[in-house]
């Protein structure tokens, strides 16, 4: 954990690992059952339980994110995604100067993805190398039964229950009840609604489509067991992965 170490610690710890873990997330409404902080704080222990399997250095959380469509909730912060890709840039510019050649972004948050993938572009052009992880996706894909189907919905409740039982209230957790646009559109999520069965892409706010703010399964069924078998997946999976070396030619 780089912020736990000094400067001459840190000296040491590049010599022995050039990948860095960055966890990102967002500062964000998840329903009235969760904290906001639910998306950083799962990807900031999901980063540390890697670097404690691994041995990689892993950089202090970036908390918050880009989310506009959260911004009818009260206490969530958004971060217009020009300022979030130069605030990403700079970080992994700082520590690709102490020794960084190689990121792993844990992110907690779907709204940063495509700033994470700019960013890695940018990176891989300057020869450094990135792996984008959304980790939600990552463990709807081990295991069907931990798939994300919204939003602080059981999986990403579990997940909370399971590392930090005591930020979820379950007895606030209410089942969402998507609003309908068209009796031709399903609504899905905030930005995918069905129209005969094809998923098409609307923008909307969360605020158009649900009261409470979470949205997807019933996050009453989460259960802290559910939460750590996935959890415990995730973690086993990134640090197989993080143990690959790749020689990929010279940017
Ligand atoms: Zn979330």
């Amino acid at each position: 954990m780089l912020q736990n170490m000094s400067w001459t610690k840190a000296e040491e710890a590049f010599k022995q690992s050039d990948l860095v873990i960055l966890p990102t997330g967002s500062c964000e409404e998840h329903g009235p059952h969760m904290p906001l902080g639910t998306d950083f704080l799962v990807a900031g222990e999901i980063a540390r339980r890697v670097g404690e399997k691994t041995g990689a250095i892993v950089a202090p959380t970036v908390p918050y994110g880009h989310c506009p469509w959260h911004m009818d909730f009260p206490g969530t912060v958004n971060i217009d995604q020009d300022v979030l890709y130069g605030y990403y840039m700079q970080i992994c510019e700082a520590l690709v100067k102490w020794g960084a050649a190689r990121f792993m972004f844990i992110n907690g948050h779907g709204g940063n993805t495509p700033v994470l993938d700019r960013v890695s572009m940018k990176l891989r052009s300057k020869g450094v190398l990135c792996c984008v992880v959304d980790w939600w996706t990552l463990a709807g894909t081990l295991n069907s039964a931990w798939v994300e189907r919204g939003h602080g919905g059981v999986p990403e409740t579990s997940a909370v229950l399971a590392l930090f039982p005591g930020l979820v209230d379950m007895e606030a957790a209410k089942p969402a009840q998507p609003k309908r646009f068209s009796p031709q559109l399903e609504t899905q999520s905030i930005n995918k609604f069905g129209f005969r069965n094809v998923p098409v892409k609307i923008w909307m706010r969360t605020r158009d489509i649900v009261e409470v703010g979470n949205f997807g399964d019933d996050p009453r069924l989460a259960t802290a067991a559910l939460g750590e078998s996935e959890i415990g997946a995730v973690v086993e999976f990134l640090s197989e992965l993080s143990r690959i070396r790749l020689q990929p030619d010279p940017a």
